[in-house]
C-alpha cells in the first residue's frame, strides 16, 4: 500500500490550538478565577518551548522504524512527577534504571531501543472522582502538581493557575539536567558503571546484569578493534520525553508554529499521549490531538470496541502517516486474553499502520486490606507475557512497553525478585498516585521481555 508521507496542514482540517474548547473536555480542573487563569496562560504562551520540531520529527521517524520492527520502544517513568521530586538523585536514578533496562533490551533483542521517558511534564492526573470526602468534608480531588496539592485542605486543593508556570519551569529543569547528563557522557555505552545504583549491589539480579554488561563490553571492544577507532555512536544515546497531555489549557499554550515547518507542534514534549479516560472520539482531547504534528499515542482499555478504535484512527491519522500513531493497550492480566485479539485483527484487516505498545501496569491496580494501591508483579509480568503471545497469534507485532517505574528503593508493587509482600508496603511506599516498579522489578521486567522475544 502506498502511504502519503505528508501530514495534512491544520488549516485544511479546520483546526486551531484552541478548537478543543468547543468540545467536552473531561478531567479538567475548575479554576474559579478566570482572569488569573488567563494571565498565567498568557505568560506560559510567551515562555520558550521545551523541545524542538526537529527532535519531534526525528522521533516520528524512529517510531516509524519501530512500526517496521526495526526498533523496540521503552517508555517509562513515574505515574506522576511531583515538584518536590525535581531533584538531582531522583532524576538521575530514574535515568539510570531506564539506561540499564535499555542495555538489557539492546543486548537481548539485538535491535536498537527507542528510549522515551515519562517525565519532564508528567504533572497532571486523571481521577476517578472530581471530589473527595473525609470526615464529612468534601474538597476537590488532587489532580497532580500541575493543578493543586495533595494535602487535604481547601487551600491545597484549590486549582492554582500559577502551577502551570511552575510545572513548565520544573519540566525545563528536568529536561536540562537530562540533556546535560547525556551530552556530557553519562549515557556512554563504554561506561555502564555510571548507571550503577548504590543500593542494588546485592540484588538477586545483579549477577545476570553484570554478565550482560561484560558481554556488551567485549562486543564493543571487538567492533572498535575492527573499525580501528572508538565508535562515537555508542558514546551517546537519544532520550525523548512524553507525558499524558491531559490539561488542555497547558498544552494549548505550548502549541506553536515553527518557522520553515508546516503546521503546529506541541513543544512541551516530544510524544504526548491521550489517556484512557479522555479518548472519546468526539471529545476535546481527540480534537486537540488531531491537529498537532507530533507523534502521538492513545491508551486503549478493555471497554474499547474495534469499530470505535478504527474511527479514532481515522480521525488521528487520516493519511496513514508513518510514525504518527501508537496504540498503548492496558487491559489487565485477566482481560487481555479476550479483549486484545479483536482489536489487533480489526486494525490489521483495515491495513492501518500503528505501533502497538503494552502497558501492563494500569489494568492491574488493586487495593490491599490496609488501604494501599498496589500491583502484583506476577500480574504485570503475566499481562506482558500474554501480550507477546496474542500479537504473535494475530500476526501483529508488539513493538514496545510502557511502564511506571522509579530508580528509588520503593515498595509499591508486590512480588518480584525480592518477593515483596503486603507487610513490606509500609516500608517505602512513596507514590502519591499509582504504584511503581522499583529498580529490581524494572530490570526483571526487561529480562522477561528479552526471554519472551527469544533473546
Ligand atoms: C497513566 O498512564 O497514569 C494512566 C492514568 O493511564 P490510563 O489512561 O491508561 O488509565
Ligand atoms: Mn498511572
Amino acid at each position: 500500500m502506498q502511504h502519503s508521507l505528508k501530514a495534512v496542514a491544520p488549516s485544511s482540517l479546520d483546526w486551531a490550538p484552541g478548537s478543543w474548547r468547543s468540545r467536552t473536555a473531561l478531567q479538567q480542573p475548575t479554576y474559579n478565577d478566570a482572569e488569573e487563569l488567563n494571565r498565567a496562560l498568557e505568560q506560559l504562551g510567551q515562555l520558550p518551548p521545551l523541545v524542538t520540531s526537529w527532535e519531534i520529527l526525528a522521533l516520528k521517524q524512529r517510531i516509524a522504524e519501530a512500526q517496521d520492527g526495526e526498533r523496540f520502544l521503552l517508555q517509562g517513568g513515574d505515574c506522576a512527577e511531583s515538584f518536590a521530586d525535581c531533584n538531582s538523585p531522583i532524576i538521575s536514578n530514574r535515568l539510570k534504571v531506564l539506561l540499564q533496562m535499555s542495555l538489557v533490551l539492546v543486548h537481548g533483542l539485538k535491535k536498537p531501543v527507542l528510549r522515551v521517558g515519562r517525565f519532564a511534564g508528567q504533572y497532571a492526573k486523571p481521577r476517578s472522582a472530581d471530589s473527595e470526602t473525609r470526615d464529612g468534608v468534601t474538597l476537590p480531588a488532587f489532580r497532580g502538581d500541575l493543578v493543586n496539592s495533595p494535602e487535604f485542605t481547601p487551600e491545597a486543593r484549590r486549582a492554582d493557575p500559577n502551577r502551570l508556570i511552575k510545572a513548565h519551569a520544573r519540566s525545563a529543569m528536568t529536561m536540562n539536567f537530562v540533556r546535560a547528563l547525556i551530552d556530557g557522557g553519562f549515557a556512554d555505552l563504554h561506561h555502564p558503571e555510571y548507571w550503577d545504583l548504590a543500593w542494588v549491589e546485592h540484588s538477586p539480579l545483579a549477577a545476570e546484569y553484570r554478565r550482560m554488561v561484560a558481554s556488551i563490553g567485549d562486543s564493543l571492544r571487538f567492533m572498535e578493534t575492527l573499525a580501528g577507532q572508538s565508535i562515537s555512536s555508542y558514546s551517546r544515546v537519544d532520550f525523548y520525553t512524553s507525558h499524558e497531555a491531559l490539561l488542555l489549557h497547558y498544552e494549548e499554550a505550548l502549541t506553536r508554529q515553527v518557522p520553515r515547518q508546516d503546521g503546529w507542534f506541541n513543544l512541551s514534549t516530544h510524544f504526548p499521549w491521550i489517556g484512557m479516560r479522555t479518548a472519546a472520539l468526539d471529545g476535546a482531547h481527540t480534537e486537540y490531538f488531531r491537529g498537532i504534528r507530533n507523534p502521538i499515542a492513545v491508551k486503549v482499555g478493555p471497554t474499547v470496541q474495534a469499530d470505535d478504535l478504527l474511527r479514532l484512527i481515522d480521525v488521528l491519522n487520516p493519511n496513514e502517516e508513518p510514525g504518527r500513531l501508537t496504540l498503548i493497550h492496558r487491559m489487565g492480566n485477566d482481560k487481555i486474553g479476550t479483549h486484545l485479539q479483536p482489536l489487533l485483527e480489526a486494525v490489521k484487516r483495515e491495513g492501518r499502520r500503528v505501533l502497538w505498545v503494552a502497558d501492563p501496569m494500569h489494568g492491574n491496580t488493586e487495593s490491599t486490606t490496609n488501604g494501599y494501591k498496589t500491583r502484583r508483579f506476577a500480574n504485570i509480568a503475566g499481562e506482558l507475557d500474554q501480550a507477546f503471545d496474542i500479537h504473535a497469534a494475530a500476526g501483529t507485532r508488539l513493538g514496545g512497553v510502557h511502564l511506571e517505574l522509579t530508580g528509588e528503593d520503593v515498595t509499591e508493587c508486590l512480588g518480584g525478585a525480592r518477593d515483596l509482600v503486603e507487610g513490606d508496603l509500609d516500608r517505602a511506599y512513596r507514590s502519591m498516585v499509582d504504584p511503581r516498579l522499583n529498580y529490581e522489578q524494572s530490570l526483571e521486567m526487561a529480562m522477561l521481555i528479552v526471554r519472551k522475544s527469544g533473546g
